[in-house]
C-alpha cells in the first residue's frame, strides 16, 4: 500500500526513469509505463475514497461480457474499494483508449482481467533511487 502512495507520489521521475520496469500483477507483469499512464488517462482508475475522500487508484479488472467489475485501493486509510462496470469490454475499451498510441498495452486476458500484485522487490528499490522514504527493503516485498 505505502508502494503504491509512493508510485502516485514520484510519478513523474519514476516515469521517466523506470517507465519499462515491470510491475507484477496477474496473468502477466505490466510495464509501470503503462500502469502510470493508465491512472493519468482513464478517468474511471481513480476515485474518490468513500471511507476517508482520500484519492484512490484502480489496480484491476475483469468480468463478463455484461457485468465487470473494477478494484483498487485508497492511499488515504487502505479501504479496498470494488465497483460494478458495464462489462469486460467496456474497462477493455477504456484502457485500450487511454494506452492509444504509446506503445503500451496491459497484458490482460479473457475473462481473468488484469491487475497489479505480486513480489514488488524491484518497484520498491526504483522508488528508493528517485528519493521515496519509509518503504523496507526486503527480498521479498507484496505490492
Ligand atoms: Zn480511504
Amino acid at each position: 500500500m505505502r508502494i503504491l502512495r509512493a508510485l502516485i507520489a514520484y510519478r513523474e521521475p519514476m516515469f521517466e526513469y523506470y517507465r519499462d520496469l515491470l510491475v507484477p500483477g496477474k496473468p502477466g507483469p505490466t510495464r509501470l509505463g503503462a500502469v502510470l499512464l493508465l491512472w493519468e488517462r482513464w478517468i474511471d482508475a481513480r476515485s474518490r475514497c468513500t471511507q476517508c475522500g482520500a484519492l484512490g487508484m484502480m489496480t484491476g479488472f475483469g468480468g463478463l461480457l455484461s457485468v465487470g467489475s473494477m478494484s483498487g485501493w485508497c492511499l488515504g486509510c487502505q479501504h479496498v474499494a470494488h465497483r460494478r462496470t458495464g462489462g469486460f469490454g467496456v474497462a477493455l475499451r477504456a484502457a485500450q483508449q487511454a494506452l492509444a498510441g504509446t506503445g503500451y498495452s496491459l497484458p490482460l486476458t479473457f475473462p481473468q482481467g488484469w491487475s497489479l500484485g505480486g513480489n514488488a522487490s524491484g518497484l520498491v528499490s526504483a522508488l528508493q533511487e528517485v528519493g521515496a522514504e519509509g518503504l523496507r527493503r526486503r527480498r521479498s516485498v507484496r505490492l
